[in-house]
Formats: structure tokens, C-alpha cells, sequence
């Protein structure tokens, strides 16, 4: 068989070893004859589960004391009325939320909100088509904005922050890092909250991950279910409702994984070398395009165009015969993208660069 190489957006790839031991793991567990879906979250077995998962997070990226690592459901989606359901409720009067509308994603946070409190569009890319990350300089933050609130990787728009925003006063940030959370070095202490889906970068889907400064919590508006209140959540180690035990069971093998090879510094150098391999590929010739300022080209989403879009089927079925699977742009820009997450091995990027060029009918260099 071909070897395949699996560039969806996500769900997505996965370490080939943490499926390979999830396998062998999977009827049972480290001799407690029990498969982790098996077991009680209140267990001996799990709680060593999830206390090694919240640690080898917290390890990787250094996520300081004063933050609490919460496991929850919901998605990124559900985050977005998640987030002001449980920050709203710091404002003495009405309050105003500030958001950088980057793209589809950013997008739908806006939306989402402007059911709980009034919106202000800080900065928006949308005139430039969702070409880049609006400089600072431009914004207009509203002074004592409830918090704001940015998308560091747009999944879609292949979009991706290239500084942390500064704040101003005690406004807290908030980021969705759904699509990049772990694939380069932050630094947690300048975001308030940080937030993402489990199933682009960490592991399968139904599983969210929530870090937020401990003076965040404990401000849930009343109408805030109880098991998306962050505090009840963080009291109850993220156990207050039953959480997603499988998902938390493999993203906690994707964290020892990444520990092993090196940790989050050393996935970053390899997703920079992978980037710049299949951009330089993209902007060999005009052949293909990406709209995308060099400076936030996403490392994890890239969007691409065949300049000539009546051979798009041609192409996608070229890939898919030498097993470039999920090449097939988001329907809402179309074209082509190809996510290139942590456990994209650089092959697969090669892969994909040899395809381009051969497709382009450039000579191999
Ligand atoms: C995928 C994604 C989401 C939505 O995640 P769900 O799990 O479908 O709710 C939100 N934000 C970003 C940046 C994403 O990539």
C-alpha cells in the first residue's frame, strides 16, 4: 500500500506510536484488565490518567501556578459562549467585549457573543480578504472591555498571530489556540484565558482544553450551566460532570510523546522546516497561489489556489492516488488546504512538495 499521509484540518493526524500503543492498550490497560473507556473517572486508574496528562501539559508549556488546567466539552464553539458566560460577570455595569475579526473563526466568536453583552470589532481583516493579523497600532481596544478576545491560528483562513497582542489595564486576553496550541512556544502568562479544541493538534475530538488565571474564576454569570462554570470545574478537577475519559487518555499520550521528542522548543523548529518548505514549494512560480502576508502564514493551516481552479478535481485525485489524503479547501474559501500539525512527519510534507512540483510540471530540483 501506498504510504498515506493525512493533511485534514481536523479531525486529524495522530502520533503513528500513540495510536500504535492506544492499541495495545486497548483491551486493557497496564494489567488492570480493563480498557481505559472501562473504567470509573473516580478510579485509581484514571485519576493516574488525567493527574500525568494535567502534568505533562503543564510541563510543556510551562503553564505557571497560578492557572488552572481544565478538561472540558464543547468544543472551541462552545467555548465562544463559554468564555463570556464566565467572564461577563466581572463588569460592575454593561459591558463591552473587544475582538480582532481575523477570520472565520474569530468570526463566529463575534457572533456568539453578541448574545451576551455589546461587541466592538477592534480591527477586522475582512477587506484585505482575510490576509493577515491588523497591526496593533490600528486597533480601537474599548478602554475596561469585559476582555479581549483573538484567534492566534485562523484554521480556515490560514492565519496566524505573529506577536501577542498587548492589553490594556486589567482587561483580561483571551486567545483560541484551537489549531496551533502546542506546535511553538508561548507564553502563558500573558494571556487571561487560552482555549482550544482537543481535535486539531492534541488528539481526538470531544475533548477541550481550558487554561485560565485563578482571578478569573468564580465570576459566571448566573444563567452559566453549572458544568461549564470554570470555577465548579477547576473545584472539581475537572470532574464535576464525567469528562471525555478516552479523549483525555490520548492526549495525554500525545503529551509524553511530544515530551520524548523534545518537547514543545523542538516541535517548533520542526513545524518552522515543514512551513517553509511546502510555502517555498507555493511561491516556486505563479502556478499556485497563497493570499497570506509572509508574516502570519500559518505553520499549521495552508490554504492554497490552483491559479488555473478548472483542474482542481484533476489535482485532488492526483493526490489522493499517491496517498495525499484531505487536501480539499474548507467549502466556505474553497481551493486547496493542506494542515500540517505536530504529527505531520516532514515525509509528508516532502511528499506533498514532490506532488506540487510534479503537478506544476517543474523539473525536480
Ligand atoms: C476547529 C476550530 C473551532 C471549533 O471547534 P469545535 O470543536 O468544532 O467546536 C474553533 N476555533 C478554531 C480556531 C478551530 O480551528
Amino acid at each position: 500500500m501506498t504510504h498515506i499521509y493525512n493533511f485534514s484540518a481536523g479531525p486529524a493526524v495522530l502520533p503513528h506510536a500513540v495510536l500504535a500503543q492506544a492499541a495495545a492498550e486497548m483491551l486493557d490497560w497496564q494489567g488492570s484488565g480493563m480498557s481505559v473507556m472501562e473504567m470509573s473517572h473516580r478510579g485509581p486508574e484514571f485519576i493516574a490518567i488525567y493527574q500525568q496528562a494535567v502534568a505533562d501539559l503543564r510541563e510543556l508549556l510551562t503553564v505557571p501556578d497560578n492557572y488552572r488546567i481544565l478538561f472540558m466539552q464543547g468544543g472551541g464553539l462552545a467555548e465562544n459562549a463559554i468564555v463570556p458566560m464566565n467572564l461577563l460577570g466581572r463588569a460592575a455595569g454593561p459591558a463591552t467585549i473587544d475582538f480582532v475579526h481575523t477570520g472565520s473563526w474569530s468570526g463566529k466568536s463575534v457572533r456568539e457573543a453578541a448574545r451576551y453583552a455589546t461587541v466592538n470589532v477592534a480591527a477586522s481583516a475582512e477587506q484585505s480578504g482575510f490576509a493577515g493579523v491588523p497591526p496593533q497600532q490600528s486597533w480601537r481596544l474599548t478602554p475596561g472591555a469585559a476582555y479581549l478576545h483573538v484567534c492566534t491560528n485562523e484554521t480556515i483562513d490560514g492565519v496566524e498571530f505573529d506577536f501577542v497582542p498587548t492589553i490594556q489595564g486589567d482587561t483580561p486576553l483571551v486567545a483560541d489556540m484551537s489549531s496551533h496550541i502546542l506546535s511553538r512556544v508561548i507564553d502563558v502568562s500573558k494571556y487571561g484565558v487560552i482555549f482550544g479544541g482537543a481535535q486539531k493538534n492534541i488528539g481526538p475530538a470531544g475533548l477541550t482544553v481550558v487554561i485560565v488565571r485563578d482571578d478569573l474564576l468564580g465570576h459566571a454569570l448566573p444563567i452559566c450551566p453549572s458544568a461549564f462554570d470554570w470555577k465548579i470545574v477547576a473545584d472539581n478537577d475537572s470532574m464535576y460532570n464525567t469528562p471525555p475519559t478516552y479523549a483525555i487518555y490520548i492526549a495525554g499520550l500525545v503529551f509524553a510523546h511530544l515530551k520524548k521528542l523534545g518537547g514543545v522548543a523542538a516541535i517548533e523548529a520542526l513545524n518552522i522546516e515543514k512551513a517553509r518548505l511546502l510555502y517555498a514549494a507555493l511561491d516556486a512560480d505563479d502556478f499556485y497561489v497563497n493570499r497570506v502576508v509572509p508574516a502570519n502564514r500559518s505553520r499549521m493551516n495552508v490554504p492554497f489556489f490552483l491559479r488555473d481552479e478548472a483542474r482542481n478535481t484533476e489535482f485532488l485525485a492526483g493526490a489522493t492516488a499517491r496517498g495525499l489524503l484531505q487536501l480539499k479547501g474548507h467549502k466556505s474559501v474553497g481551493g486547496m488546504r493542506a494542515s500540517i500539525y505536530n504529527a505531520m512527519p516532514i515525509e509528508g510534507v516532502q511528499a506533498l512538495v514532490d506532488y506540487l512540483n510534479d503537478f506544476a510540471g517543474r523539473s525536480h530540483r
